[in-house]
């Protein structure tokens, strides 16, 4: 299952974050049972497709999709010297696909902020920094042992083995000197298979959430969104307020939908959430695929480029192993349809085999042998 991992400097709202996403989980109707850890939320995707469907098929049993999202706390400047909880810091986002990357942009008096002054691409720095600086421990560590594996190789060393001595140097120059994240480098196909083994943190998606004061969310505007997109570049920057979120998802669990509706047209704002999970699942390159029927309405989630007895077997190991074949129809020609037997009518109902890549979107009925 792949993750998304809240990172920032302390205070700047992780928590306030993370136990909104944990309350949404106990919000949603009819999640799947499992244990989970205390620093794990598994988050709805919010999603109209799915909520359509349920809609067509009105079916027992509904199963959205969800995106595991991990509360890592413990970072602060120096952590890659084993500042604060650093080293375990540094591990937990290792376990991580991608980040969530939290910072603060609300004033508040009452709430210290632990470099004294409210400056987030200054913060975005320290965090980028001290992921930087563990990379290049790491990258070091791993050329010495690289270069010790030629020195014996002598004239047999593989050229594997090259190519790796090769791509660690690339990714020291540009951590080092260039000061710039892995995930920034232009990499090659082979020099990919390198960093795919070792993983670098700054290799990891990242998506910056910024914390404004609910009032600068509802204005949308704030002094500093600016200079944060900037050094963001082609990322994503979603804008949110903590403490906003949070008093939404209270106000659903103690009052209900209606009373969220309503104080969200009162404030002519909305909440931010669908974006940020939509966003992590972008980053992590993540699409869905349906089952319907009358049973159950199910989304569930794969990797972009998953072809179809695979995608089959997210639903159990016997229909990867007895795949046939897959009947396929799109989410899109359905919703243009109107019902299945329509849509059928069509011809855009089709059969797919072991070969087909399955599409964001797509309507699945597996064939399978047991
Ligand atoms: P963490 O250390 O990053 O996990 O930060 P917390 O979520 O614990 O938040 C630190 C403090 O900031 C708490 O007192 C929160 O109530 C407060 N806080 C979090 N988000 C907001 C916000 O959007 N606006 C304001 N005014 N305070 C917030």
């Amino acid at each position: 299952n792949l993750k998304m991992g809240i990172v920032g400097l302390p205070n700047v709202g992780k928590s306030t974050f993370f136990n909104t996403l944990s309350k949404l989980n106990v919000a949603a109707e009819n999640y799947p049972f499992c244990t989970i850890e205390p620093n794990e939320a598994r988050v709805p995707l919010p999603d109209e497709r799915y909520d359509w469907l349920c809609e067509l098929y009105r079916p027992t049993s509904r199963v959205p999709a969800f995106l595991e999202v991990w509360d890592i706390a413990g970072l602060v400047r120096g952590a890659h010297e084993g500042q604060g909880l650093g080293n375990a810091f540094l591990s937990n986002i290792q376990a991580v696909d991608g980040i969530y990357h939290v910072c603060r942009a609300f004033d508040d008096d009452e709430v210290i902020h632990v470099e004294g002054a409210i400056d987030p691409v200054r913060d975005l720095r320290i965090v980028a920094d001290e992921l930087r600086f563990k990379d290049l421990e790491r990258a070091k560590r791993l050329l010495t042992d690289v270069q010790a594996r030629l020195t014996r190789a002598g004239q047999q060393a593989p050229k594997e083995l090259r190519i790796e001595e090769e791509t660690l140097h690339k990714v020291i120059e540009l951590l080092e000197k260039q000061e710039q994240a892995v995930r920034h480098g232009h990499w090659s196909n082979a020099e990919i298979d390198v960093l795919n083994r070792h993983l670098f943190l700054t290799a990891k998606p990242v998506v910056y959430l910024v914390n404004l004061s609910e009032h600068d969310y509802i204005r949308k505007k704030n002094k500093w969104l600016r200079a944060i997109k900037e050094y963001a570049g082609d990322e994503p920057v979603i804008p949110f307020s903590a403490s906003l979120e949070a008093r939404l998802v209270d106000l659903e669990l103690n009052e209900g939908k209606q009373a969220v509706d309503a104080y969200l047209a009162q404030h002519e704002t909305q909440s931010a959430l669908p974006k940020i999970i939509r966003g992590g699942y972008q980053a992590l390159n993540l699409i869905n695929f349906f089952t319907v029927g009358a049973d159950e309405v199910r989304s569930w989630t794969i990797r972009r480029g998953t072809l179809a007895p695979q995608a089959a077997g997210t639903i159990h190991s016997d229909f990867e192993r007895g795949f046939i074949c897959a009947e396929v129809m799109h989410y899109d020609d359905l919703r243009d349809a109107g019902s299945e037997s329509a849509l059928k009518a069509t011809g855009k109902y089709r059969q797919q085999g072991k070969t087909y890549e399955v599409l964001d979107g797509d309507i699945l009925l597996v064939k399978f042998n047991v």
